[in-house]
């Protein structure tokens, strides 16, 4: 694990990092700070009791708070990972306990509403800059992460046009340490790029489950039986937690229906490819998407060996 993740650092990122939600994507976080030396103090916060509970049996963290402007007091870092609908409650929880020149950061997989959600409860002097991690499993909870979560993925960040470029550069670091390759662009269009590449496919794996679910002629039973492999990938899929899941559609909306419309139309063409034994058609497509799979193993972010169940490399 040490060779995979590399050394720690000999100086920390940050001095005091504040964790608020520890669930898959904040347990990760505080996993790989601890193995890699990312703050000299690791606070923890989070609404649930029995989540507090863990995260001390696990030791994942020097402080743990249900209080969350307690966690932050006098963080130089708070990274918000609580589904993307109550940043805007954490963010005025803690506002008042902000210090001047503090980052508050986020992991969500929505960036657009994440700036009107927190911007406002912010006080001035302190630095805001969202994060996408694109990075997670259908699991949740702090049983859940992992330290490698994030090696080797790509970490999103959307800062505003005014960012202060010091901030910038340190939580750059910060994620670049934890094993991402970071890549700025404006939240609009990492809005968009997200919808296609995760969103809709998402909407589509909750919807073909759906329709198996709801089929009468075809018993509940048969579907679990008979479940080849393109339906059992869909249910893990649609296994993802209902709370983000529901938040991400109902925060990038625009997005979503501009993605789906044109997916409603390329599905059309594609019965009429059907409808008409179009087998010309239907291989050309299926020899350009075969294509796209390849350059995403070629590229690193996917194994070709099949690993329906995602297999974490260690569960510490
Ligand atoms: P998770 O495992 O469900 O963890 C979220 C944690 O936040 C839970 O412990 C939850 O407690 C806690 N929480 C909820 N509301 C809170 C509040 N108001 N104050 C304090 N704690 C609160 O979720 P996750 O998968 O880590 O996702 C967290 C964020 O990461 C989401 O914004 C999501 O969009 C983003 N993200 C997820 C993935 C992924 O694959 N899962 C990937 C990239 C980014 P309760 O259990 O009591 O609700």
């Amino acid at each position: 694990m040490v060779e995979i993740l590399g050394p720690k650092l000999e100086t920390p990122v940050v001095e005091r990092l504040t964790i608020i939600g520890c669930g898959l994507i904040g347990s990760s976080l505080l996993r790989v700070a601890r193995r890699k030396n990312l703050a000299s103090v690791l606070v923890a916060a989070d609404a649930a009791k029995d989540v507090r509970d863990r995260v001390t049996e696990l030791g994942l963290a020097d402080e743990i708070h249900a209080d969350l402007a307690a966690a932050a007091r006098g963080a130089d870092l708070v990274v918000l990972c609580v589904p993307v609908g109550a940043n805007s409650m954490v963010a005025q929880e803690i506002s008042a306990a902000l210090s001047p020149g503090a980052i508050v950061s986020d992991v969500g997989s929505v960036k657009g509403a994440v700036v009107s959600a927190i911007a406002p409860h912010l006080p001035s002097g302190v630095h805001l800059i969202p994060a996408h991690p694109v990075a997670g499993t259908e699991q949740s909870g702090p049983d859940a992460g992992f330290a490698t979560l994030f090696l080797n993925r790509w970490c999103i960040l959307t800062p505003p046009a005014e960012v202060d470029a010091i901030a910038l550069k340190k939580l750059s670091d910060f994620w670049s340490a934890a094993g991402s390759n970071v890549e700025i662009m404006s939240s609009q269009h990492h809005d968009l790029v997200l919808a296609i590449t995760s969103h809709v496919p998402h909407l589509i794996a909750y919807n073909i489950v759906g329709t198996a679910a709801d089929l009468e002629e075809v018993t509940q039973s048969e579907v679990i039986k008979f479940s080849a492999g393109g339906f059992r990938d869909f249910t893990r899929i649609a296994a993802s937690d209902p709370t983000m899941w529901r938040d991400v559609f109902l925060n990038n909306k625009e997005a979503v229906l501009e993605i789906l419309g044109r997916f409603t139309e390329d599905l059309s063409a594609l019965q009429r490819m059907i409808r008409w034994g179009d087998g010309e058609g239907l291989f050309s497509l299926f020899t350009r998407t075969r294509n796209i799979r390849r350059s995403i193993i070629e590229s690193g972010q996917e194994i070709a060996a099949p690993d329906f169940g995602r297999h974490k490399a260690d569960p510490q």
